[in-house]
């Protein structure tokens, strides 16, 4: 057992199933070959005629007993164990390759097979031969994967790919068989979802909470979607009880009006607490402006920012909105509910003192979590045995942004369009892929370019990610501004409603992701807009087929099908789980059933 749990280790592997899904790199078949084929393995049985010593080799000649031609063998390392072996008149079955030369049989270093007719399989790993052979030989058996929840037709798959009796039942064309495939795939994504489903822990709630929401509801100026409604009802749900503290991420992509379910939730938790967190004091502002908007005038709002800008005693407020300062607030009453918008935005250290944020002790609050980082339905999947998930994929409204790839030709007519949305009182971004001059890469830098743009336009801004002003630029341009020149900061979800244009230089080095959050920027208030890639390289299929869809989620799928495309893609992309055999972008029905088999909760 010891012994089993250090091999275990160093296989760097936790289940039973792990280790059934160590599948051999190939087989050692001795059964007695029947014909010969040059170039191949052949077992054969054969007898020692002649047995010689030259220049340090040992030569043995063989009579072959099956067709009785002979076959000559060279060994280079001979030790006297090889003179005995082989000595003349003794009996073999010899395995090696088959060659022909000059009309002579070759068979360079055979080995004396000892056991004839088995098969064996071959594994690849850290560990030596006979080590992983005696771990799977000793626990990949019927009795165990029956154990693990696999039913007769899974548990004989993996048997036969272990122990074949015959590689053709294995293998056709050199290829592992369709229907084995399929069920590894399937063991794959089950044996995933059970060690997720073994971190998941949850805890008891402060509360229920089951405020009322029509006071809110009834006052929109706009009807909810029904998308929003249902992820509403979620929530009603996951708060309606104390026993289990709700754990929820609700994506949705950009527009899709998630502040409007976080804003639910705050109805909800009345009159009890609310806990909202923001990536940005921008972002904060601007939820703290929309919740005074919509929310019933006797809620009370507090905003918690660094330095003295918050606004309201947020000892008495129902709902407190703030930036991470709220993490470093010694007095911050408590609250029912806490909730995170933007969550992709936070960083690990960031996270780990928002987990204080939801840790009371025993009871925890519940606990929401949004996103605008559309996964793929097969991600959610996974991800909903850890946390429940759930996906906005419409928005309100359909928002019109035409995206078309450019190249430096289409420079002059670029420059005629932005004048006609400047003229328009619009305003476009520009993004550029780096701040200062590189001989890296083969565009212009925001600090090379910005000249040409303040000569040419009025009121043109610039700001990139190491910017201390950024937020006060960004605000400025919001309001006065018609050109803003930038890096990728723009991506934190500020809203920008006169923003109809964005181009974005060198777009094939950014990942669909960020494609996707940069034009997510644009046509916000369903203004006509556009989003231009301007790329001096010809256009491959993951940029033509990023113009063609507005919809994030199929984005997040073009993105896992272009992963391993070559394309060069920027550190945004989530490196997702590596599955051997499951595909997360075809697989939706794999892990459904695989998620159908797993123990109810
Ligand atoms: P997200 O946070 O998901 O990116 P927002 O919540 O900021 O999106 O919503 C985007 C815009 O859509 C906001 O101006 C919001 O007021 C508006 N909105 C939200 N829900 C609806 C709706 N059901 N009908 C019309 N407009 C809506
Ligand atoms: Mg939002």
């Amino acid at each position: 057992m010891e012994e089993a749990k250090q091999l275990f280790k160093k296989l760097k592997i936790h289940t039973l199933l792990d280790l059934a899904l160590i599948t051999p790199m190939g087989y050692n078949d001795t059964t007695l070959s029947r014909a010969i084929v040059l170039g191949k393995v052949h077992t054969l049985e054969a007898k020692v005629l002649d047995s010689s010593t030259y220049g340090g080799k040992l030569r043995v000649t063989f009579i072959l007993k099956q067709s009785r031609r002979r076959l000559s063998s060279t060994f280079f390392k001979v030790t006297p164990y090889h003179h005995t072996l082989f000595a003349v008149g003794s009996n073999h079955v010899i395995q090696g390759k088959i060659d022909e030369y000059k009309g002579y049989l070759q068979m360079s270093q055979p080995k004396s097979i000892k056991e004839v007719g088995k098969v064996t399989s071959k594994y690849k790993t850290v560990l030596k031969a006979s080590e992983i052979a005696s771990l799977v030989g000793a626990y990949v058996c019927e009795h165990h994967l029956y154990n693990e929840g696999l039913d007769s037709k899974e548990v004989a798959t993996l048997m036969h790919i272990h122990f074949p009796t015959d590689i053709a039942e294995v293998y056709s064309d050199g290829r592992l068989k369709g229907d084995f495939v399929a069920v590894l795939k399937f063991v794959e994504a089950y044996n995933h979802l059970k060690k997720l489903r073994g971190k998941r822990a949850d805890f008891e709630a402060l509360a229920v909470l089951d405020g009322k929401i029509e006071p809110f509801i009834d006052a929109l100026p706009f009807r909810l979607t029904a998308e929003q409604i249902s992820v509403i009802k979620e929530i009603q749900q996951d708060l309606s009880t104390d026993k289990k503290a709700t754990k929820r991420m609700v994506v949705g992509d950009v527009g899709s009006g998630k502040t409007m379910v976080i804003l639910a939730s705050v109805m909800m938790a009345l009159p009890h607490k609310s806990i909202l967190m923001a990536p940005t004091s921008l972002l904060a502002i601007q939820l703290y402006e929309e919740a005074q908007k919509y929310l019933p005038k006797a809620v009370k709002i507090a905003l918690v920012m660094q330095g003295k800008k918050s606004k309201e005693r947020y000892e008495e407020a129902d709902f407190i909105i703030g930036t991470h300062a709220l993490l470093y607030k010694k007095d911050l009453p408590q609250a029912s509910l806490v909730m995170v918008d933007e969550q992709h935005r936070f960083g690990t250290k960031q996270r780990a003192s928002l987990e204080a944020l939801v840790s009371l002790g025993e009871k925890k609050p519940h606990f929401i979590q949004f996103s605008a980082t559309p996964i793929p339905r097969t991600q959610a999947m996974m991800e909903s045995e850890l946390l429940d998930v759930s996906l906005i994929t419409t928005t309100p409204f359909e928002r019109e942004v035409l995206t078309e790839t450019i190249s430096k030709s289409d420079f002059p007519d670029l420059l005629v369009h932005i004048e006609e949305e400047i003229a328009h009182n619009h305003q476009v971004l520009l993004i550029y892929p780096l701040v200062e001059q590189s001989t890296q890469i083969p565009y212009q830098s925001l600090e090379e370019s910005r000249g040409f743009w303040e000569k040419k336009f009025e009121h043109v801004y610039v700001t990139h990610g190491k910017d201390k002003d950024k937020e006060e630029v960004l605000l400025e341009f919001r309001e006065k501004g018609n050109i803003l020149l930038a890096t990728t900061v723009v991506e934190v979800g500020i809203s920008l409603p006169r923003l109809t244009m964005i181009v974005i230089v060198g777009a094939e080095r950014f990942g669909l992701s960020t494609l996707h959050q940069l034009r997510g920027r644009v046509g916000r208030n369903g203004l006509k807009s556009w989003c231009y890639l301007y790329s001096h390289f010809k256009s491959s299929a993951r940029i033509t087929q990023f113009t063609q869809t507005n919809n994030g989620f199929d984005i997040a799928k073009l993105d896992l099908k272009f992963r391993d495309s070559g394309d060069i893609l920027d550190g945004t992309i989530q490196s997702g789980q590596k599955f051997k055999w499951l595909d997360m972008a075809e697989d939706e029905e794999v892990i459904a059933k695989a998620k159908a088999r797993l123990p109810k909760l």
